[in-house]
């Protein structure tokens, strides 16, 4: 029998797998009770959303990354499978514990079962505690004058901005109680997260470590480093001039607000505007949970409806070569392949891939979005798809649909000696740079001299761009005049 005072606490470890500026770590240690670390494997429509194989892949690095840290406090981690609330009263039962801890999500599936818990909890006498965390700013607070959500980004930036500074963040604990005996917990292989028969994310490991430490060095890399011509180079996916962070944050290694502080003071160092881009950037991701708590069908619905009637053709064969890298467009493909081989692409190339995907080839940008989502190890509900939206030009902030992204062009404009395409599109590596965006435009000599077949070693392209996209163009008027 516990007595009352040896009532545990349960931290509730979500999209928060960090000790560093995690306010439910905090409070559940100011309490002085003793602590049970918790983390729930929710099913794959509650809580976290559905969870992608690359990102599975994530997950399993990072708890494991997580149960090294708490061991450092002599604790482990306890795993459990189910419905959320269920899990919660089992470990409420066997320990006695009297409060619940945790730091908020923003995707509402999530915020549906947090309510239910809350309620649930609180009808039997446990106090159930959420903190923020996730974001810089709730969702709720930063409103129009009229006191609605903002629908575009820059006033919503300039909101931002004016608010103030993020909350400062707190410190990881020095110590924490935790329970002699913890309960019972599953085993993090048997939930078979790692893929095996074939292992397809073998080639992750090359630029993925896990873990706390790991984003706070390449956060500290980054700040000395790349952030000085972030404006400049952030465009350039051969150069990995950006931070690398959005996989820590998607699963909450790293705090928005650490990673916003750090830039703070470096005005002697960095230019100011390099320091701005990048928080504008930080700022996107906090405007896409802003667009995904306010409207939450973000993620399947065009958000304006003057896309619903938009004929997608949504041909099975041109989405699986897209998929595969096999467009006969080198910097679509590069992009497709990096993601195949690294769980990652760079932000240019999503848009490019994307553009080719939804305006070039007509298919419906939620296939595209749930294909990310399952191949990315940053996916995150709401950038996702606020990002899949923009591009579609169905989004709040969208890009108009008439922009339509030349893939050549835009590859010799970021891409202008085909590094990044050499490196992920093997087979055009030996190709002079004058025709590595348009291998079917090189004479039959210098194909061969690169050891190039087209349609054979490397595919033709497998549209003309300049017609699909007149053909896109006149089916978005289309749609518009119907509308
Ligand atoms: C079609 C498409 C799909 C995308 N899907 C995702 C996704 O599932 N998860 C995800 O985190 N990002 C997504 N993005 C946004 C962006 O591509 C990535 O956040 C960025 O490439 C991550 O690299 P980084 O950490 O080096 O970024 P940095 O340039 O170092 O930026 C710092 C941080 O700002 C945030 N950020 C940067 N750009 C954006 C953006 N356009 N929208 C929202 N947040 C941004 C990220 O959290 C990022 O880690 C998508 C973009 C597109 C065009």
């Amino acid at each position: 029998m516990v007595t009352e005072a040896e009532k545990p606490v349960i931290l509730w470890f979500r999209k928060d797998l960090r000790l560093d500026d995690n306010h439910a770590l905090n409070a559940a240690c100011r309490s002085e009770l003793q602590v049970i670390p918790l983390y729930i494997r929710e099913s794959s429509t509650a809580g976290t959303g559905p969870l992608g194989a690359a990102q599975a892949w994530w997950l399993h690095n990072s708890l494991e990354s997580l149960e090294m840290k708490l061991r450092e406090f002599g604790a482990k981690l306890v795993l459990a499978s189910g419905d959320a609330l269920d899990v919660l009263q089992d470990v409420i039962r066997s320990s006695g514990a009297k409060m619940v801890v945790w730091n908020r999500r923003y995707d509402p599936p999530g915020i549906a079962v947090d309510t239910r818990i809350k309620r649930a909890l609180g009808e039997q006498g446990i106090a159930a505690k959420s903190f923020a965390g996730q974001l810089m700013h709730e969702p709720s607070t930063l409103l129009t004058g009229a006191g609605t959500p903002y629908r575009t980004y820059t006033p919503f930036w300039r909101a931002l901005e004016k608010s103030g500074e993020p909350d400062e963040p707190i410190e990881a604990p020095t110590k924490i109680n935790f329970v002699a005996q913890l309960p019972k917990s599953e085993s993090l292989a048997a939930w078979k997260l790692l893929p095996s028969k074939p292992n397809w994310a073998k080639d992750f490991a090359d630029i993925w470590t896990p873990g706390e430490d790991e984003a706070h060095q390449r956060l500290d890399d980054f700040v000395e480093g790349s952030l000085q011509d972030y404006r400049l180079n952030r465009d350039l996916p051969s150069r990995r001039a950006t931070s690398m962070l959005s996989p820590y944050l998607a699963l909450g290694v790293i705090s928005p607000a650490r990673i916003w502080h750090k830039t703070r003071g470096l005005a002697k160092r960095v230019p100011a505007e390099d320091v701005v881009h990048f928080r504008k950037e930080l700022a996107w991701r906090e405007f896409s949970y802003h667009l995904l708590y306010h409207f939450p069908k973000l993620p399947y619905a065009n958000w304006s409806d003057r896309m619903n009637g938009f004929p997608w053709h949504n041909d099975e064969k041109q989405f699986a070569a897209w998929t595969r890298g096999m467009t006969g467009y080198p910097i679509v493909d590069a992009g497709m392949r990096q993601l195949w081989r690294h769980g990652f692409m760079h932000n240019r190339v999503r848009m490019i891939a994307a553009s080719f995907l939804i305006k070039d080839l007509l298919i419906d940008w939620r296939r595209g979005e749930t294909w990310f989502r399952d191949t990315l190890i940053d996916a995150d509900p709401a950038s996702n798809a606020a990002s899949w939206q923009w591009v579609a030009g169905s989004g709040a902030d969208a890009s108009p649909f008439f922009r339509i992204f030349n893939p050549i062009l835009q590859g010799e404009k970021f891409d202008p000696d085909g590094s990044y395409v050499r490196e992920f599109v093997p087979e055009l590596a030996a190709l002079e740079s004058k025709y590595i965006h348009r291998p079917f435009e090189a004479p039959e000599g210098v194909l061969a001299d690169a050891g190039i077949k087209l349609g054979i070693t490397y595919p033709e392209p497998m549209v003309d761009h300049a017609i699909a996209r007149e053909r896109a163009l006149q089916a978005y008027n289309a749609t518009r005049d119907a509308a």
